[in-house]
């Protein structure tokens, strides 16, 4: 129902507001009716669909915006933002992939890998500061712009969460897995712009290199105009 309703939403509403426009138009000439009556019940239910318009179409941003799974920021909105930081202050930005993520879901089930993507996916919203902003990038890659951070801090935090994510029991249905991630990170002075492109470029070829040894972190400079 919910489906449908977004489904036919930009041709329901408008129509019906025509079709409402219609009737109060042809009630008033009819029936010689003083316009206020016949206007403002019209006003009245144009203005709550215009209102329930606007909620569907803010939950259509919020679901844009949304990973599904987990929760997190999309991929979308993660590079909207990073295209449109312009900072004075050092930018790091991590990417993490969760090492030989295929063996666990070989082992485990496709649900089993769901239910430790969201509980990889908690460890990282539960050590972030407020203004990180954290995505999952795709599968089972995730990425985190930290502003106003170098890379010895970014260093840090990265490190912090490869160690938590390295202790954790992941348990699911009373079986207990245990993951690593490896991690590159890419990072710019104070002074120079980001670039986007060239940020996700040698974060990917950072976390290309940590891959090499698994459960292992490597820092790049660079993604500057
Ligand atoms: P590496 O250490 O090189 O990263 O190995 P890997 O096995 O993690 O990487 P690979 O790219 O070979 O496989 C990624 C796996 O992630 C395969 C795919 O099925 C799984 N995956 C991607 N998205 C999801 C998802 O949403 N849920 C589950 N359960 N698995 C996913
Ligand atoms: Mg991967
Ligand atoms: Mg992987």
């Amino acid at each position: 129902m919910k489906r449908q309703m977004y489904n036919y939403a930009p041709e329901v509403f408008p129509s019906l507001g025509f079709v409402l426009w219609l009737a109060a138009f042809l009630i008033g000439r009819r029936y010689r009716l003083e316009n206020a009556l016949v206007w403002v019940p019209y006003v009245i239910i144009q203005t709550i669909f215009a209102t329930i318009s606007g909620v569907i179409i803010k939950n259509l941003y919020q679901q844009v915006q949304t990973d599904m799974l987990t929760g997190l920021h999309s991929r979308r909105y993660f590079y909207m933002k990073l295209s449109k930081m312009k900072s004075r202050a050092p930018v790091s930005l991590i990417f993490m992939d969760i090492d030989d993520f295929k063996s666990i879901n070989d082992t485990y089930g496709h649900t089993a890998g769901d239910e430790i993507l969201r509980q990889f996916a908690c460890i990282l919203q539960n050590n972030i500061r407020r203004n990180d902003i954290i995505a999952r990038w795709g599968g089972e890659e995730f990425a985190i712009i930290l502003p106003r951070t170098d890379a010895e801090e970014a260093f840090i935090i990265a490190n912090r969460i490869r160690k938590l994510v390295e202790e954790k029991e992941f348990t699911i249905n009373e079986t207990v897995c245990r993951i690593t991630i490896s991690v590159g990170i890419a990072w710019v002075r104070k002074g120079n712009d980001v670039n986007a492109d060239g940020f996700f470029k040698i974060a990917d070829e950072a976390l290309y290199k940590a891959k090499e040894k698994k459960n292992f972190i490597v820092v790049y400079e660079g993604g500057k105009c």
